[in-house]
């Protein structure tokens, strides 16, 4: 896929949303965070790179709605947040959207429904919000072309690889056209090759869509090639412990991966996750 240099992420006004003191402390006493400051800034993508077990995913849910902090608070557009809804539905209907951006949730496994078909599966958001097939078909399919699966939509998820699975996920949580979309190590279960293209063709729907992402990923060389800027988290209870900047201007391409640039570029933030590790 083409990639065309994206212009720098806007850097003014008040971020999309913001987190300050979060923590949050499990039933079984495990504190997964503690003291959890992060901002997400509009347009921009964003990795939260730590280790297994450093509260990456929890911190993700909580962005969602899908679980709530035990302290500290998190705001959408300097509002305080409401009570939070489920991810997969198009936007938090007991909020406005100038408080809560529409969200999607894309999880490390497709979570497909196994009985319906890709076109049923993308169509499932809208259908939760009351928006009937032949309504939802022009998304379904705009959301099915971004991913490269158009050609597929009559087919089962048994029928599909595990990468066109993934893309199928992107999709369904694409066809709200969300403002934030919020992945949780999307392609960990893929091959390399696979997850290679997949990133690819992630960020190119990023500039179609001039989303914001969050991205959760235990890789260093993920995190560099698809971001512009990182968030270290220590060890549990995470934090961030680390923030690194990542020029959106630099091409993101195989040239790029190969390139001594990319390879410093890996170096600056391995050292910074392995000073986060050590932080205790
Ligand atoms: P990461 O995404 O960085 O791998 P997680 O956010 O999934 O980390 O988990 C952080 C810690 O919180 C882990 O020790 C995990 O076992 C614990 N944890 C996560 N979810 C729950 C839960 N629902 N109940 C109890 N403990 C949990």
């Amino acid at each position: 896929m083409l990639q065309q240099p994206r212009p720098a992420a806007p850097e003014a006004g008040a971020p999309l949303l913001s987190l300050a003191g979060v923590g949050k402390r499990f039933g079984n006493q495990v504190t997964a965070l503690d003291g959890l400051d992060m901002e997400v800034r509009r347009g921009e993508f964003l990795s939260l790179l730590g280790p297994s077990g450093c509260g990456k995913s929890t911190a993700l849910r909580l962005i969602a709605g899908l679980a709530e902090p035990s302290s500290g608070r998190i705001a959408f557009n300097g509002e305080r947040a409401g009570k939070p809804s489920a991810a997969h539905k198009p936007s938090a209907t007991h909020r406005t959207a100038a408080t809560h951006p529409s969200v999607g949730f894309v999880f490390q496994e497709p979570t497909l429904m196994p009985w319906a078909s890709v076109f049923g599966n993308v169509h499932l958001p809208l259908k939760l919000a009351g928006i009937g097939r032949r309504e939802a078909e022009p998304a379904i399919m705009e959301a099915l072309e971004m991913v490269g699966l158009d050609g597929f939509r009559d087919a089962y998820p048994r029928e599909l690889s595990g990468g066109m699975k993934m893309r199928v996920s992107i999709a369904r949580a694409l066809v709200t056209k969300p403002r934030l979309l919020l992945m949780d190590e999307p392609f960990a279960a893929l091959d390399e090759i696979t997850r290679f293209k997949l990133n690819n063709d992630l960020l190119q729907v990023w500039r179609q869509l001039n989303c914001t992402i969050v991205f959760v990923t235990h890789s260093v060389f993920e995190s560099v090639y698809l971001s512009t800027r990182i968030l270290v988290f220590r060890a549990r209870p995470g934090r961030v412990a680390a923030e690194l900047a990542i020029d959106p201007a630099l091409e993101r391409d195989e040239a790029f991966r190969t390139s001594p640039e990319y390879a410093a570029l890996c170096r600056r933030t391995s050292t910074a996750l392995a000073a986060a590790m050590n932080a205790g």
